[in-house]
């Protein structure tokens, strides 16, 4: 309550993606958001999901919904607009994300038990600098002090990945860009490498694109002695089918 009041004496009281005076998220917006789930409207659920190609070393990632708007926007004004309000929001989704892929894990990879580490994807020191937070951890902490979205698995979030070097915002790249400014650009914190050494994990962000970031992510981890690696996201952006050999699964999302 307090932070709402707080929230509006700050920011305009209007709908996050299509600006809507009067409310924080339309009626509108959320049928619009709804649509946008990869597992479709009668199976609530996340999809797996494959960019297409597919980097080397990427994991397998489930992702709730498609990155179109409203959800596309919802995040960019969430990361960049300071509209913290919907951490809620992507929280659901993404926890929704973890759970398909803990799922997965358990018929696929025999995760039988066990807790299992959450790792944010990293973001570059600029956009930390120029937030002044790190968005997508408070989200995930969000999905992890809700209770485990499966079962009685205890899900702990581990902020364990750094860049090695300066990286550019991924959002304003093409592929090869993507992949070349994240090669190698990645490890795990020196203070984090008992944490992560023979844990299962699963990394999280808000959207893959060309799952450049996750493959990257993964390397960094497994280099780190993890003993497996999974993805989860709240979005991936759609790609046209290109190999309809494969019954148009690659390049469906
Ligand atoms: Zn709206």
């Amino acid at each position: 309550m307090v932070l709402s009041h707080l929230l509006d004496l700050v920011l305009p009281l209007e709908c996050a993606a299509c600006r809507r005076p009067g409310t924080r998220w339309c009626p509108r917006c959320a049928r619009a958001l709804d649509a946008l789930a990869l597992a479709g409207p009668e199976r609530p659920g996340a999809v797996r999901v494959r960019p297409d190609p597919v980097p080397t070393g990427l994991p397998p990632v489930h992702a709730w919904g498609a990155y179109s708007v409203p959800l596309s926007t919802a995040i960019r004004v969430w990361k960049d607009g300071g509209r913290r309000d919907l951490d809620v929001l992507l929280a659901g989704r993404l926890a929704v994300s973890i759970a398909a892929s803990l799922s997965a894990a358990e018929r696929l990879r025999g995760w039988s038990s066990g807790p299992v580490l959450v790792v944010p994807a990293p973001s570059s020191r600029a956009s930390q600098r120029l937030r002044g937070d790190i968005p997508l951890e408070g989200v995930a902490r969000l999905v992890a002090a809700g209770g485990a979205p499966h079962r009685s698995r205890p899900l702990r979030v581990v902020p364990a990945l750094v860049h090695t070097r300066r990286v550019d915002d991924q959002s304003g790249l093409g592929m090869l860009g993507r992949r070349a400014n994240v090669d190698g650009a990645m490890t795990v914190k020196s203070l984090c490498h008992n944490v992560v050494r023979g844990r299962r994990c699963i990394l999280v962000d808000d959207v893959m694109t060309t799952g450049s970031t996750m493959a990257e992510a993964s390397r960094a981890l497994r280099e780190a002695g993890a003993a497996d690696v999974l993805g989860a996201t709240v979005a991936a952006t759609r790609r046209r089918p290109v190999d309809h050999r494969t019954g148009g699964e690659r390049g469906r999302v």
